[in-house]
């Protein structure tokens, strides 16, 4: 089957598309593009996310959130002003989040797998392919344990967190 860059439109050749490359969030798109676009924190960014089909937030150094593309805003129901600069579990609503000192900065976070998943592909580079998390989030007056599946890229100095599978677990 021909691929095509999601961006350019410039032909990715006929390598499956789930090769693992280090590739698992952007193999739709070329790496010029990404090269291009990613490190750039530019206008079109958000767009260029856009083009990945899946929600997929951009996390700076801290870790913080620094943007999210359309299908993360829409899962989360949130707009960019609410994501933008704040830390995952704020932008998750983790429950720990809440508390005196917040996201990071809890006993709990030792054990979170989506921050320890995202330092760890900031240190090593390395990216993780659905890898299986179960935060606590606040709805209103209620807390529920969800399940989401998380992976990881590393491009350039920042991590894409390619957020699927969200629902209450069992
Ligand atoms: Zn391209």
């Amino acid at each position: 089957m021909k691929r095509v860059c999601a961006w350019c439109k410039k032909d990715l050749g006929t390598k499956p598309a789930m090769v693992d490359d280090g590739g698992a969030i952007t193999h739709g798109i070329c790496k010029s593009c990404v090269a291009k676009y990613l490190p750039a924190l530019a206008k079109p960014l958000p767009d260029f996310l856009d083009r990945l089909g899946v929600p997929v937030l951009l996390m700076g150094s801290g870790p913080k959130v620094l943007t999210a593309n359309r299908h993360a805003r829409e899962l989360l129901g949130k707009n960019l002003s609410e994501i933008e600069g704040h830390r995952s579990g704020e932008v998750i609503e983790c429950i720990y989040s809440k508390r005196p000192g917040g996201c990071g900065e809890q006993e709990h976070c030792k054990s979170c797998a989506i921050r320890q998943t995202v330092l760890e592909t900031y240190r090593t580079g390395k990216g993780f392919v659905k890898v299986r998390a179960y935060p606590d989030i606040q709805f209103g007056e209620t807390e529920k344990t969800m399940s989401i599946e998380i992976t990881t890229q590393k491009v350039k100095g920042y991590v894409l967190l390619r957020i699927d599978d969200l629902r209450e677990k069992e």
